[in-house]
């Protein structure tokens, strides 16, 4: 039986464990914290006396790793599947439309007026075009920024899909994920959201799979220092104790990349994050019946996801680094005007919690992809894993899933 020490038990981890798992290796899961799920976790708010999940986590039918792991661990039926339409919300101007990419053929998508962005026509989707074939350093704007489609459709699509700017992000990450969905058809835009939250449909059925079948997971075990011999991890350093690792071991690293640097720190990788910032209300049933859609897009506004969740909504922010410093009541008060806005109706705000996760992924620019790419030489008897690690997919759970996977069976 093959040894396997994994270090960081966020998606990544979990995925490179049952794979490991079901190969039949024997897994050691160490992870620093005192809980599962990394960035993607879900906890009791006291305040509200209600679950929430850290941020609002979406996922396309499109990604099949995802829907691989929760096909492992038996947790397919607690997905909810949303079809792809979308209401959006510009505050600025006053309009609502809907986004509907359900039931039809995407090529004809557009071609249908009550399709089509309020004040556009057939001629402002060409900028579509554009991704078919996109130069590895070219960023969104710099490939779509002067389209008329892009303040009502690529800079938000650009923020939800890379938590990146588009004058940052990279224009070839975007193509790859359109190439996996939209220009795949409808049937891959599905939107998969947990039935209750994340934990629930994926962090603790994967606990349990795992513990079930043997893996041992040793929490508040952080990775402090490793030895490396002759190209080979030799030793794993934790708070109390250290592990002999053998050239026949394998040891993963599924932690984000600034800790990665402190044991490797002669290689260049992304150091820069973008934040995101949730804000989530209690809202009377009543008024929750004031949505018409599970999710809404916001634009010309700070907020720019709005989620109706079971027992709350919940506002997502993203690329939200400027917002980092603000006082969290004077978020919510912002944030909660504007939800009046596009509720037509004002209400004094309701409980709320605000969650800032200052390092939610790293800036997903052409330059850190392309670090990602020249990252090799590494001791034979590790792999790297995590969201950042991908240099085709953007940062995100299909992302850590797949590069959990890689590490494992590659
Ligand atoms: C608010 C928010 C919203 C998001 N929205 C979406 C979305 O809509 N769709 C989507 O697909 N993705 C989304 N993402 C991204 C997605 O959550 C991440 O890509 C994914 O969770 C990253 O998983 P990971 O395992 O790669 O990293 P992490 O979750 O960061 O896991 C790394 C783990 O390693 C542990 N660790 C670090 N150092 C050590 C050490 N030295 N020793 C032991 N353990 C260590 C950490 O404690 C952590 O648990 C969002 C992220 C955030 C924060």
């Amino acid at each position: 039986m093959k040894n396997v020490y994994i270090i960081g038990a966020g998606l990544s981890g979990l995925s490179a464990s049952t794979h490991g798992v079901v190969k039949n290796f024997n897994i050691k899961l160490f992870e620093s914290s005192n809980l599962v799920g990394g960035r993607c976790r879900s906890f009791f708010e006291k305040k509200l006396g209600i679950e929430i999940d850290n941020g609002n986590h979406l996922v396309f039918s499109a990604n099949e790793n995802f829907y691989e792991l929760c096909t492992i661990i038996n947790s397919t039926k607690k997905i909810q599947i949303l079809p792809p339409n979308l209401e959006f919300f510009d505050l600025k101007k006053n309009l609502y439309w809907n986004l509907d990419l359900s039931k039809i053929n995407v090529l004809k998508m557009f071609s249908r007026k009550n399709n089509l962005i309020p004040h556009t026509n057939i001629f402002d989707y060409l900028s579509f075009l554009k991704f078919l074939y996109v130069k590895q350093k070219k960023t969104v704007s710099e490939l779509v920024g002067k389209s008329k489609i892009f303040k009502t459709l690529w800079d938000p699509l650009t923020l939800g899909v890379m938590n990146t700017s588009s004058q940052n992000a990279s224009a070839k990450i975007l193509s790859n994920v359109l190439k996996k969905t939209l220009f795949r058809g409808s049937k891959y835009c599905n939107i998969y959201q947990p039935q209750k939250n994340w934990d629930d449909t994926i962090i603790k059925p994967c606990t349990q799979f795992l513990e079930s079948r043997g893996c041992k997971i040793s929490l508040k075990k952080r990775l402090r220092k490793l030895d490396v011999k002759d190209e080979f991890v030799s030793c794993l350093y934790f708070n109390d104790n250290k592990l002999e690792i053998k050239k026949d071991d394998l040891v993963v690293l599924a932690i984000p990349p600034s800790n990665f640097k402190k044991f490797f720190p002669e290689y260049e990788v992304p150091t820069e994050y973008n934040s995101i910032i949730n804000i989530h209300y209690v809202l009377p049933k009543k008024i929750q019946k004031k949505f018409s859609q599970k999710i809404i897009g916001f634009i010309n506004t700070h907020s720019h996801w709005l989620f109706l969740k079971n027992d709350h909504i919940s506002v997502t922010i993203s690329n939200a680094n400027y917002l980092n410093n603000f006082d969290s009541n004077e978020i919510a008060n912002i944030i909660w005007k504007e939800i009046c806005s596009y509720m037509k109706i004002k209400i004094s705000i309701p409980g709320f919690q605000v969650v800032k996760e200052k390092k939610a992924t790293v800036v997903q620019s052409p330059e850190n992809f392309n670090l990602v790419k020249k990252l090799n030489n590494l001791p034979k008897n590790l792999k790297i894993s995590g969201d950042w690690t991908q240099s085709e997919l953007p940062c995100t759970i299909e992302g850590s899933i797949l590069s959990g996977k890689k590490a494992i069976c590659n």
